[in-house]
């Protein structure tokens, strides 16, 4: 039997119990796991959120994926409300404070998970001190605003920001009845997305809300105001719009201080840099999820997509790779997907707007289809926006976007980009076909037909 390692992660979202229930299930490797975090839960699905603030989801405990005593029964030691204050990498060792009690200690590690996350940004506005005003990215924040958009004399609400978090919102509280505000700075939602897309989207969710939702851009939000709590926010072109609720949505940035202040190298927008073992600068110090920055396999460059469903693939790999075995994670395609009503919302790979700045040699195709034969009910449309490299004849990324089966084809690029495919290969996609499912030509190859067409003129 090998000597007993001490691995001690700090975070406990989703990255560090990843890493954690990982080296629970590695054989013949033989460790003391410490977790510790802030927070007074473990193991959580922050992307369940707006599915709870909505009602769709009713008990919160279904957002708990293990609790402390699951881990716990299995051998791990979860410490919760213990904040890490500081990384002493040459003495291994980190020190902690305890939130309730302010009780500091030390504690020695073999190895060191770094699994701190990212937290809301909040940009300058003015009164933020306001009551009613949230930001949404942990259970707690969740829990406040369901209960408030629940009050019965909450009926107007201000999203701040137009990205996925916000989207989602949007949802939430249209299908609570509110009439809602989204406000955004930039000229479009969804801005990870290419502007004619993001604007059709915008007009499709418009559409969907029968005049409940109110989509404002180019616009920033530059005060609140109230006696106590939220009543009113004013914009930058000097809109005054009266709200019960407001919700701070415009993005994260990641938890890495401690990290910094110990020496770790840091990356893109301050993340750590680590290499495709989950490694640091530092040695026996690993991080995952989304403190770490990532390297996309379409551009071969650093980036930061913060995702849960990256989160976990990196606590894999991190585990692995802290219980001395090999495993290596290749990088990042940013493939994400969210929805507004019934409407399906993904992207993977570069935008046509990122693939330019990237000096790739765009040619793109929009193309609006049914999801399945268009006399079968239920057939609705889908648009898809492919990019492919007119030299290199390789697919760069996909958007899509419908009430149909949007999804689906997304990740279908998904697997087509990281298999390396050829635009000439991915046209003979092999893929099923019954008026149910799909058409004939389904809807993806007629989108990268479309861009055939363009190069072989
Ligand atoms: C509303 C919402 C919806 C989302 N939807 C999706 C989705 O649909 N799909 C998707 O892929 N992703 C989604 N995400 C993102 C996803 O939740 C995150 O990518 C994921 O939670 C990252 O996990 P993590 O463990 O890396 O970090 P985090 O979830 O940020 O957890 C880090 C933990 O570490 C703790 N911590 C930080 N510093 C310290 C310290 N010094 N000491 C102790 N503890 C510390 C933090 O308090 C936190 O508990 C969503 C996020 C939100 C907020």
């Amino acid at each position: 039997m090998t000597e007993t390692q001490k691995i001690v992660i700090i975070g406990g979202v989703a990255a560090g119990p990843k890493i954690c229930a990982k080296l629970l299930r590695t054989k013949d490797f033989n460790c003391k796991i410490d977790l510790y975090t802030e927070e007074d839960m473990i193991s959580y699905s922050a992307c369940g959120l707006p599915y709870f603030i909505e009602g769709l989801i009713e008990d919160v405990n279904r957002l708990i994926v293990r609790t402390p005593q699951q881990f716990e029964e299995k051998g791990a030691n979860i410490h919760l409300n213990k904040r890490c204050t500081k990384i002493l990498p040459q003495e291994h060792k980190i020190v902690i404070a305890d939130t309730k009690t302010g009780i500091i200690q030390e504690v020695e590690y073999d190895k060191l998970a770094i699994t701190t996350g990212a937290r809301p940004i909040v940009p300058p506005i003015q009164n933020l001190h306001l009551q009613n005003i949230f930001t949404v990215r942990k259970i707690k924040d969740g829990i406040e605003i369901r209960n408030k958009i629940r009050e019965e004399n909450t009926k107007k609400a201000v999203i701040v920001g137009g990205g996925y978090i916000g989207i989602e919102l949007l949802e939430a509280f249209y299908k609570n009845g509110l009439e809602v505000v989204l406000i955004e700075r930039d000229e479009h939602i969804l801005s990870i997305f290419d502007p004619e897309i993001s604007d059709m989207i915008k007009d499709e969710i418009v559409k969907m809300s029968q005049g409940k939702v109110n989509i404002l851009t180019s616009e920033a939000v530059i005060a609140f105001e109230g006696d106590d709590r939220v009543q009113r926010v004013i914009t930058s072109k000097g809109n005054i719009i009266e709200t019960d609720i407001a919700v701070i949505a415009t993005g994260v940035t990641p938890n890495t201080e401690i990290a910094a202040a110990a020496g770790i190298e840091l990356g893109v927008s301050n993340a750590i840099r680590v290499n495709n073992r989950m490694q640091t600068s530092i040695k026996d110090i690993y991080a995952a999820g989304d403190c770490t920055e990532n390297y996309h396999l379409v551009s071969k460059n650093y980036c930061w997509i913060p995702l849960g469903s990256t989160a976990n693939k990196e606590g894999r790999c991190a585990a692995i790779n802290i219980a001395g075995q090999y495993d290596a994670f290749p990088g990042v395609l940013g493939s994400a997907v969210t929805r507004y009503d019934g409407l399906s919302i993904s992207l993977t790979g570069l935008t046509e707007t990122e693939a330019r700045k990237f000096g790739f040699d765009v040619v793109s195709s929009v193309m609006t289809k049914k999801d399945k034969a268009g006399y079968m009910p239920g057939a609705e449309n889908i648009t898809i926006k492919l990019v492919v490299d007119k030299r290199l004849k390789k697919i760069l990324g996909a958007q899509a976007f419908g009430n149909g089966d949007a999804d689906k084809r997304v990740n279908t690029v998904a697997s087509a980009i990281m298999a390396d495919q050829t635009l000439d290969n991915f046209l003979h996609t092999d893929m099923t076909y019954a008026p149910p499912f799909s058409t004939a030509v389904d809807p993806l190859i007629s989108a990268a037909l479309l861009i055939s067409n363009q190069i072989y003129k």
